[in-house]
């Protein structure tokens, strides 16, 4: 993958592992400073260096914001405090009663607010099990459409291109989550989509220790509304936050690498597994879930684990595992759940960058405690 910059064509690693780098003339320093100041001196009445005020810009995340829509191949990048305050971000720009199309298997925080959004009625929400799906459901009077691909936790992908193609058609502006494979692996924009964004808590900064969000706008239009909705709400990511960011960014290449690599060690080895009925891995990224025969044993199961930790989130260097049914999908109501094939069997793993070999064999020792 290529991206142009000052210096002409570089490769997305280099670009990486570069964020920051040749900015600093005056001290030469290789790490973005690091600018704390909330407020900034203007040097006479009318006159501002370009920072008033930290809420409206920082240097720190300026440098962040700046990388973020390079990646992404948009024209404005945004840093928020967490991803939910991305997809709110994302979320405040339409008219009340606008109708939205979205995935039915979506981050269980995402279904959270669009189902409080439609209570307090400011928007209606009309949700596609499939692909075909959206043909249908995508009519005239869609304002936007928001998918997640690969879905979580089923791991299904559906096509950005096709579904950008029929939202375009019907001017509704498409939005995509790209948590699950960054833009190493699926850049949303060049394939048609407007805006795409990110839980920067998981592969983005990669380390489980950081919670921040991202928005990228294709148009400037757009990316500008956003940025003054941004400003006005307020919900934007600290300067520390943002240096932590961009030095988890700088080795994005190497740990989705590594994830990748890992996810298809990993799922190779649970399907040739009599207790696993079922694994769900799309053949990228890091993410894949999985169902178990006996559902009664889970508990057992996570216990016996001694590399992979039981816990919720994904896109770090450790490998998690998470029960989506009591965790991270707890909100969207059972019965939904399981009609769209999340059943209480399926558990799923952020496979992270230890040795393979370790992570296999800690998954073997777990299933063979097992009766
Ligand atoms: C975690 C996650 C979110 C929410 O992000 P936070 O940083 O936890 O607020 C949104 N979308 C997806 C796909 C996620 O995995």
């Amino acid at each position: 993958m290529e991206k142009k910059t000052q210096s002409g064509k570089i490769d997305t690693d280099t670009f990486l592992a570069q964020i920051g780098n040749h900015q600093n003339p005056v001290t030469g320093s290789i790490n973005t400073p690091l600018y704390f100041s909330t407020t900034y001196e203007h040097p006479t009445l009318g006159e501002s260096t370009g920072y008033d005020y930290t809420r409206t810009k920082n240097p720190t995340r300026e440098v962040l914001e700046s990388a973020l829509a390079v990646l992404e191949n948009g024209t404005v990048g945004l840093a928020t405090s967490s991803g939910m305050s991305a997809v709110q971000l994302v979320f405040s720009q339409f008219p009340v009663g606008s109708e939205i199309v979205a995935s039915r298997d979506l981050y269980g925080g995402s279904y959270r607010y669009f189902q409080e959004l439609e209570k307090q009625g400011v928007y209606q929400f009309i949700y596609v099990d499939d692909e075909a799906g959206f043909e249908t459901k995508i009519t005239d009077k869609t304002t936007a459409v928001f998918i997640e691909t690969p879905t979580n936790p089923l791991m299904s992908e559906v096509s950005i291109e096709r579904i950008a193609a029929i939202s375009k058609k019907h001017q509704a502006q498409l939005i995509v989550d790209n948590t699950f494979y960054t833009p190493l692996i699926q850049r949303p924009l060049d394939l048609g989509a407007d805006i795409v964004l990110h839980s920067a808590t998981k592969y983005l900064g990669g380390h489980n220790d950081l919670l921040a969000g991202a928005v990228v706008a294709r148009s400037k239009e757009v990316g500008a509304q956003l940025a003054y909705q941004l400003n006005t709400t307020g919900a934007v990511l600290s300067p520390f936050d943002s240096w932590l960011l961009i030095r988890g960014l700088k080795t994005l290449a190497l740990r989705m690498e590594r994830h990748e690599k890992n996810a298809q060690a990993v799922a190779k080895y649970l399907q040739t597994n009599a207790k696993v009925k079922e694994v769900l891995y799309p053949g990228r990224g890091g993410m894949l879930s999985f169902k178990i025969n006996k559902q009664e044993q889970i508990k057992d199961f996570l216990r016996n684990l001694s590399i992979f930790t039981f816990a919720e989130s994904l896109g770090g260097v450790e490998s998690l595992i998470t029960y989506p049914t009591t965790q991270t999908h707890a909100d969207i109501p059972e019965g939904l759940r399981e009609s769209y094939g999340l059943t209480p069997d399926l558990l799923r793993i952020s496979v992270g960058i230890e040795a393979s070999e370790d992570l296999i064999a800690d998954l073997k020792q777990a299933f063979e405690q097992l009766n």
